[in-house]
């Protein structure tokens, strides 16, 4: 299976879909239940994701996020080693994880939302996103086994809320700072998820500029370290880390300004 699957909406209902070129190919209608999202309701049905389906121009469908009501979004902190040196953190000696609250997430395209009362300090942070397939739980011998494919992310953060807390789980869950999209690049089509190039950009200003070989735990080693605590399931999301050249870091420092596009990109996968 390799192929990229969204979530898109036509005529106001929710479709899982596979994107191959300009066109949506239609897969499998979303339940209307709040608690619905088309790909785990796919995995749980095992539908063929390679089936035949309506073809809708791409330009005529609402790109969602990928990933819908999820109970868990993980994330890694200080994950690349450039992003380590910029903060002068030690490198963690295991993964540091915290969670981001799934009603953060957004789709592509859409608007990240904050009051200058709640956050004076927003960050971008563009991060290689993991899609769990299949539950895992305790010690796994293949972890990659269990990713359905890899999607883009940018864990937006409220520094001034993040470092005013103990707990980051506050300033890195407003409303609207998950977007995720646009689409699931499956496993297969991945050559070597240790291998992308990965970048953000505010406008035409590229702020974010790395690989994901710089990370410090690999995808593989972030599964296995994670099933050993927590039991993952078919569409939770890892965001695995961002690279060097995130805004507080810089001089002067650069957050989000009102009306601004943050575009985060990775190859092989796409653009947020
Ligand atoms: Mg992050």
């Amino acid at each position: 299976m390799c192929m990229r699957l969204a979530r898109v909406e036509v005529n106001d209902q929710v479709w899982l879909a596979r994107i191959e070129d300009d066109k949506a190919v239609l897969l499998l209608q979303e339940s209307s239940h709040p608690g619905a999202d088309a790909i785990r309701e796919a995995i749980a049905a095992n539908v063929d994701l390679g089936l035949i389906g309506q073809l809708v121009d791409l330009a005529d469908v609402k790109l969602l996020a990928p990933v819908r009501n999820p109970s868990k979004v993980l994330a890694i902190g200080l994950n690349y080693a450039d992003h380590a040196r910029e903060t002068r953190a030690e490198v963690p000696s295991a993964p540091l994880i915290f969670a981001k609250a799934p009603s953060s997430i957004v789709g592509p395209g859409d608007p990240i939302r904050f009051r200058d009362r709640d956050s004076t300090e927003v960050d971008y942070e563009a991060e290689l996103a993991v899609v769990i397939s299949a539950r895992v739980s305790g010690s796994t011998p293949n972890p990659l086994r269990h990713v359905l494919g890899f999607t883009v992310c940018n864990d937006v953060s409220a520094r001034d809320a993040q470092f005013g807390d103990v707990q980051w789980v506050r300033g890195k869950s407003f409303d609207t700072f998950c977007p995720l999209g646009p689409w699931i690049t499956t496993t297969d089509e991945i050559h070597d998820c240790q291998a992308l190039d990965i970048s953000c950009s505010i406008g035409r200003e590229q702020l974010q500029d790395s690989n994901t070989n710089e990370m410090i735990f690999g995808v593989a080693e972030l599964i296995a370290y994670i099933a050993r605590f927590m039991t993952l399931e078919p569409g939770y999301v890892i965001a695995t880390g961002t690279p060097a050249g995130v805004g507080f870091t810089r001089t002067p420092p650069r957050f989000l300004r009102d009306g601004e596009t943050v575009t985060c990109r990775i190859e092989g996968i796409g653009e947020l």
